[in-house]
């Protein structure tokens, strides 16, 4: 799949300081051609194409397995991701490793990224400039991580594929677009907002687990899944054909439904993760 924006941003001085790179202004083929998910983050770290360039501290390219079956959407960068330069963890990456977790994952066995990949000062809503200048990154990264199933966190990443329709109806229900299976469901901060979606977000998780074993194919642009007792058993999934290294010698993930309502600070910890 091609960007869909072919035109190049009218950003013209973009003050980064000391980062910035030599090139002036968005290069579409650079990342097109880029043949692995370094070359995209390396792209991303010194990207200029946006304004949100001249705030980052870190960019945030996203990070995870290569050959994850689900790649997660965020939105942007919070406060945490721009210090670490790593997605999801703040509190709401908290919140996603326990959904994980319930599930008998880990980010180890998926990828996360987001629709921006700087942060938006004060954690702003992205622009909508800014989420066309930098969608090609995240357009290369699904394609060159090709994954089973694309779940979209929160109303802006559900936006890229279903613009105008509202997140709150189309949740829990498994969509194609693209040729893609795309799976949207609330933001994590969403529900750490209001606590009273947390039940919500813990069976569109269950719905992701049973949407692997093929469990939501015939209702396809249909139905609400309605699946979540059919989830297979966690310790059956894995999330991708061949464990990475750092999946193996990972601890086993806490796999309690429990453990998301009351306690997710014993949600695996990332330290093994390769970054991008
Ligand atoms: N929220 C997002 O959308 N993405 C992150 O990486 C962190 C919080
Ligand atoms: Fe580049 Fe995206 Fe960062 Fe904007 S948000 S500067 S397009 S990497």
């Amino acid at each position: 799949m091609t960007s869909r924006y072919e035109t190049g941003s009218d950003w013209t001085s973009v003050d980064v300081g000391s980062e910035s790179p030599e090139s002036s202004g968005p290069d579409f083929s650079a990342v097109g051609q880029a043949e692995t998910l370094e070359q995209v983050a390396s792209l991303v770290r010194n990207c200029t194409d946006c304004p949100l360039a001249g705030g980052r501290t870190n960019a945030v390219p996203g990070e995870g397995n290569p050959n994850a079956e689900v790649m997660f959407i965020g939105e942007g960068p919070g406060f945490q991701e721009d210090q670490q330069g790593r997605p999801f963890v703040g509190p709401a990456g908290k919140l996603l490793d326990g959904l994980l977790a319930s599930i008998g994952s880990q980010r180890e066995n998926v990828f996360i990224a987001n629709m921006v990949k700087c942060r938006p000062p004060g954690n702003r809503d992205p622009a909508p400039a800014e989420i066309e200048a930098c969608t090609k990154y995240l357009d290369r990264q699904i394609e060159l991580i090709n994954p089973k199933l694309i779940v979209t966190l929160g109303r802006f990443a559900f936006g890229r594929y279903f613009p105008g329709e509202g997140i709150t109806k189309a949740r829990g229900k498994l969509r194609m677009k693209d040729g893609r299976k795309i799976f949207p469901v609330l933001h994590p901060a969403a529900v750490l907002r209001r606590e009273e979606l947390r039940p919500t977000m813990i069976e569109d998780f269950k719905a992701i687990a049973g949407i692997l074993e093929g469990a939501q194919e015939e209702n396809l642009g249909g139905e609400p899944a309605g699946i979540a007792t059919e989830a297979p058993k966690p310790a059956q999934l894995s999330f991708v054909d061949a464990p990475s290294p750092a999946a193996v010698s990972a601890p086993p993930a806490e796999t309690s439904m429990v453990n998301v309502g009351v306690n997710v600070e014993e949600a695996p910890r990332p330290e093994q993760l390769t970054l991008f």
